[in-house]
């Protein structure tokens, strides 16, 4: 990958290039950012420039025969080291048993989120794991000899994942076979061993600036820049979420939010004749939208309370505007933080379950009371 061809991130790009210029690329990096910045891409660019054969100012050449292999994923001294689930055996399972959906998945998308990657390999409900085997082998062919480039580069994608198994790995991170690189991308630092983290070097990759985003959604879609504008801030940094915003159908998210929320206002807790039909009739309506649309409908519904919270506690938003600023001053005039962090964590959980394949119907009426416990400013129970 390109470093041009990496969403935003330019003082991270920068820095990146300067290390490899000056020979100052660490042994082992941890590059640290939420979901959806392009930790991955920027680890794929920095790969490819510390390897290009004919490398420019602020980019790799693009054509060499390195190059080339890496924008393939192919490079024979670039290893790649993921959460998998159990293939067939009862063998704890490695990468190299996904290396081709993984070489895919990257080609389709290397800003998806680890979600995306699991389903993609039909891992639905399982979890995905980077086992002790995987640090083993990792240990194999990093003291091998490199085939064409100057340095082996272990890429690990989530070393979260790696869990107590990342004990492995202290001993050949802490001393490293001679031109080796490890890269480690992290989301959830507070997931990783201490001993790890401060084996590595820490290089932070904030979410992506909107004004970033905005400009690779009108590079990638055809979109004129208010739809643009309107993605990127819903998607608050995260590329992968603002692709599926994009991809998706060009939706009617405000209003779909508006007409559930008044529903869930007016629901009585104990719904006799007629309470709760609205609801009802929603519910079946969202259904019918899939999974993904629903993904995006919470998505949307969470940088919603995020900016009625903001509103009411300032009295403007900077991102609303029209009848979705009205509504969220409304809301924002009702409910307290408490109260709209108490939706935030429904929202999640809603989320949580939707990914996970829960049937919509029955998840969205029981949280649906939630919510309404919520307006009424009852304790709920989150799980
Ligand atoms: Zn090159």
């Amino acid at each position: 990958m390109l470093f041009k061809d990496v969403v935003g991130q330019q003082a991270v790009k920068q820095k990146m290039i300067n290390m490899a210029r000056t020979g100052r690329v660490p042994h082992a990096m941890m590059l640290l950012g939420p979901e959806g910045n392009g930790n991955l891409p920027l680890a794929l660019a920095l790969t490819q420039y510390i390897q290009c054969e004919n490398r420019q100012e602020d980019d790799s050449c693009g054509v060499c025969p390195s190059c080339n292999k890496n924008q393939k994923f192919v490079h024979p001294d670039v290893h790649f080291t993921f959460p998998v689930v159990p293939k067939k055996s009862d063998e704890p399972p490695v990468s190299a048993d996904y290396i081709t959906d993984w070489r895919s998945a990257l080609t389709a998308n290397p800003y998806m989120n680890v979600n995306d990657w699991l389903q993609g390999i039909g891992a639905e409900n399982r979890q995905g794991n980077i086992t002790v085997r995987e640090c083993h082998e990792i240990i194999k062919t990093m003291s091998l000899k490199t085939y064409e480039s100057e340095n082996k580069v272990q890429i690990i994608w989530l070393a979260e994942f790696l869990k107590e198994a990342g004990n492995t790995l202290l001993k050949i991170i802490e001393e490293p076979p001679a031109d080796t690189i490890f890269i480690l991308i992290v989301e959830n630092v507070e997931m990783v061993l201490n001993t790890i983290i401060s084996r590595t070097q820490l290089i932070k990759a904030n979410a992506i600036d909107d004004a970033d985003v905005k400009e690779a959604l009108l590079k990638k879609f055809e979109m004129d820049e208010g739809a643009a504008r309107r993605i990127a801030r819903i998607a608050d940094g995260n590329y992968n979420a603002a692709i599926n915003i994009a991809e998706g159908q060009e939706s009617e998210n405000d209003k779909l939010l508006h007409k559930w929320l008044v529903c869930c206002f007016n629901l009585k807790l104990k719904p006799s004749a007629g309470n709760g039909s609205n609801l009802v009739d929603w519910i079946e309506e969202f259904a019918k939208i899939g999974r993904e649309n629903q993904k995006i409908f919470l998505k949307y519904a969470l940088f919603f309370l995020r900016e009625c919270a903001l509103v009411s506690l300032t009295g403007h938003s900077e991102k609303l505007e029209g009848e979705e600023l009205k509504f969220a001053q409304g809301l924002g005039a009702k409910l307290g933080d408490e109260q709209f962090e108490k939706l935030a964590a429904i929202i999640n959980q809603l989320y949580y379950h939707v990914e996970r394949n829960a049937n919509p119907k029955i998840l969205f009426m029981s949280n649906s009371f939630k919510i309404a416990s919520v307006f009424k400013g009852e304790a709920v129970e989150i799980d």
